[in-house]
């Protein structure tokens, strides 16, 4: 049975979220503040972590923030508010793996955490550091530098980083890419794939505009060659 932590502090919408979850075949466990959730992350291992984002004592950022600092790779869903849409990036580079924003119907939430889930336990399995063209990458504490010099990079970054090195030498469609990174269809498009590909490239080729690790599989995708 999967294990879902609920970091909330409105008695209500935990209640209804812990309800739900576990008429799904969920086991839920309930934080009710940013400080208590944190611990919780630190001291099990949950499957998947529904993170809200205001929150007294420690905020959901500061929560994400300091669990993927201490190596924890338990993947997390921020519940942010209606319109907080810097907030949802900012969510994303602190290494959330998805977000939903309130008030969300059951459906769509259960498909976040689906889709979560089914990505979440190959990251145990992958290497830890890695060559990539002149960059130096570390999946597991989600660092990266070149030479010596960190290099910033955001979690989906990484993610598509990480999967493209997964698949190096074959070619990944940008269809792949959308479906198993971000694990649903309908926000991201093809084009989201294309922009961070480009930064991407800034970051690993020596010469961006003339590729030799990610390469464009015109009308396809992508592959990348290193190694
Ligand atoms: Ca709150």
């Amino acid at each position: 049975m999967k294990q879902i932590l609920i970091v909330e502090d409105e008695p209500n919408m935990r209640l209804g979220l812990k309800d739900n979850l576990e008429f799904e075949g969920y086991q839920v466990s309930i934080a009710t503040d940013g400080k208590q959730g944190l611990d919780e992350i630190v001291n099990n291992t949950y499957d998947l972590v529904l993170l809200d984002v205001m929150l007294p004592e420690l905020s959901g950022f500061d929560v994400c923030k300091i669990s993927r600092e201490r190596g924890i790779k338990t993947p997390i869903i921020l519940l942010t508010a209606k319109g907080e849409e810097i907030d949802k990036v900012l969510g994303l580079e602190l290494g959330a793996d998805d977000y939903i924003t309130k008030p969300f119907g059951l459906r769509e939430l259960l498909a976040r955490i689906k889709a979560v889930l089914r990505r979440g336990p190959d990251k145990q399995q992958s290497p830890t550091k890695v060559s990539i063209g002149r960059m130096t990458v570390n999946f597991s504490s989600y660092s990266a530098e070149v030479e010596q010099e960190p290099v910033k990079m955001s979690h989906k970054e990484f993610e598509i980083l990480k999967y493209l090195w997964e698949h190096r030498k074959h070619t990944v469609s940008r269809y792949q890419l959308l479906e198993d990174i971000w694990g649903y269809h309908e926000q991201p498009t093809t084009r989201t794939v294309d922009n961070f590909i480009l930064k991407l490239r800034q970051k690993i080729e020596q010469n961006p505009e003339d590729p030799q690790i990610i390469l464009t599989v015109h009308g396809v995708g992508y592959k990348m060659l290193e190694n």
